[in-house]
C-alpha cells in the first residue's frame, strides 16, 4: 500500500529531509509534538509494526541508529530522546508506512497519553 511517505521518499511532494541514504529517510514532522520531532522510515514499504518480518530485522535495528545519529547531529542526543512506533488503531498510526518518532529537546511526561489510565 502506497502512503504519503512514499511520495516523500519519491520527491513527489517536499519534505524537511534531515538524513537520507539507500535503506532509509529522516525528515521533519510536519505537526511537531515536542521542539524536536522527526520520523525516520525505511524506503521499503513495510505497514505496520505487523508487518516486519525477519528480513525487516536489521533495517528496523539500522532506523533506530540513525534516530540516535540525527539527534546527535541535532544536538539532542545526549540529553536524551524517545522513540515512538505507533501501530494500527489503538496505537494512534495514521500513516500505513512505518516510522520512528524521535521526541526531544525537553523532558517529556511518562505515560505518554493524556486519558486517564484505567486497568480492568
Ligand atoms: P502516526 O500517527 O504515528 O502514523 O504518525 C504520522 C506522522 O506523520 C504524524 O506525526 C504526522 O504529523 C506526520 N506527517 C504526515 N504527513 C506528513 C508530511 N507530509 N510531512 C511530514 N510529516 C508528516
Amino acid at each position: 500500500m502506497t502512503t504519503i511517505f512514499t511520495k516523500i521518499i519519491e520527491k513527489q511532494i517536499p519534505a524537511d529531509i534531515l538524513y537520507e541514504d539507500e535503506k532509509v529517510l529522516a525528515f521533519k514532522d510536519i505537526n511537531p509534538q515536542a521542539p524536536v520531532h522527526f520520523l525516520v522510515i525505511p524506503k521499503k514499504e513495510i505497514a505496520t509494526t505487523n508487518d516486519i518480518s525477519e528480513q525487516d530485522d536489521a533495517l528496523v535495528g539500522y532506523m533506530h541508529r540513525v534516530a540516535a545519529k540525527v539527534a546527535s547531529d541535532l544536538g539532542v542526543a545526549q540529553q536524551g530522546f524517545r522513540t515512538v512506533m505507533n501501530c494500527n488503531e489503538h496505537g494512534g498510526q495514521t500513516v500505513y508506512h512505518i516510522h520512528l518518532h524521535v521526541l526531544a529537546g525537553k523532558p517529556l511526561g511518562w505515560p505518554p497519553y493524556t486519558d486517564v489510565l484505567k486497568l480492568e
